[in-house]
């Protein structure tokens, strides 16, 4: 049920709150801190750690028995002739999603401090996670282009979603805004523009078992135009709040929506 309430918000308009920035240069984004050891004896799942700074990435293999529980499902390469361009992107992190790393450090025993660094790390490896259904199915590539670091006021996650954009303009060059908060909802893991341009992904994802770069998959999606599947309609597909969490696949219908609309960046 996670997915099937993302796009059924009703808009609360409000004012603007004051918000506050972190000045982040990429060149901050370092590698992490983060230790197998300490991961070997965590209650984790592998689909909640990927995308952790210094673990592993979705796409990579898994390599214990502990790993094995990572839902990997991609469809087949599309062999499309035409590539697009790549899809350069600003990740936009919250002071939420860092207290929310220090919790999991603080669960894996692990003395370092969360970081900006390390929040940014985390939404970037989220992306790169993410994005490779996009990359097989459609030559869709995304990349990061720059970084902030966003001490978010209280909200929702459109408004969250909305605030980000007015407070971060996208810079020359990036075509598309990801926010990564650790702010959330009650079984609502995030919110992507239909069609758009922006989409947020929420951490607190990960506590409804929902990995990351799942949801991250799902409301990309969103911005070339595919819906949310009822929670009547059980057909298996990353848009499907029954099977979101456990597919990294498209259905015939949604794979053809994105298929017509992969152009829509670039
Ligand atoms: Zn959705
Ligand atoms: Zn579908």
């Amino acid at each position: 049920m996670l997915a099937t309430a993302l796009l059924c918000f009703s808009l609360l308009l409000s004012a603007l709150p004051v918000v506050s920035a972190v000045s982040l240069n990429e060149s901050e984004v370092e590698a992490s801190t983060l230790l197998e050891s300490n991961l070997t004896s965590s209650s984790l799942s592998l689909g909640q750690l990927a995308g952790l700074p210094g673990y592993i990435t979705a796409n990579e293999e898994p390599v214990d028995s502990k790993k094995t529980d990572y839902p990997i499902d991609y469809m087949p390469i599309d062999g499309g002739s035409a590539t697009p361009a790549p899809v350069h992107t600003l990740i936009i992190v919250d002071d939420k999603a860092k207290s929310f790393l220090q919790n999991i450090y603080n669960d894996l025993c692990i003395s370092a401090e969360a970081t900006w660094s390390d929040t940014a790390s985390w939404a970037y490896n989220i992306l790169e996670g993410g994005d490779d259904p996009f990359w097989n199915c459609f030559g869709i590539d995304y990349v990061c282009n720059e970084y902030r670091a966003w001490v978010s006021p209280s909200g929702t996650l459109k408004q969250l979603l909305d605030w980000a954009q007015q407070t971060f303009p996208k810079p020359a060059g990036v075509e598309v805004t990801f926010v990564f908060t650790g702010q959330g909802e009650p079984l609502v893991g995030g919110y992507g523009e239909r069609p758009g341009d922006a989409f947020i992904v929420s951490a607190c994802a990960m506590n409804y078992l929902c990995p990351l770069v799942n949801v991250w998959q799902h409301e990309a999606s969103h911005n070339y135009g595919v819906y949310d599947h009822s929670a009547l309609d059980f057909t298996v597909c990353i848009m499907s709040g029954w099977y979101i969490a456990v597919t990294r696949s498209w259905c015939s219908g949604c794979y053809t929506t994105i298929t017509q609309n992969r152009y829509h960046f670039g």
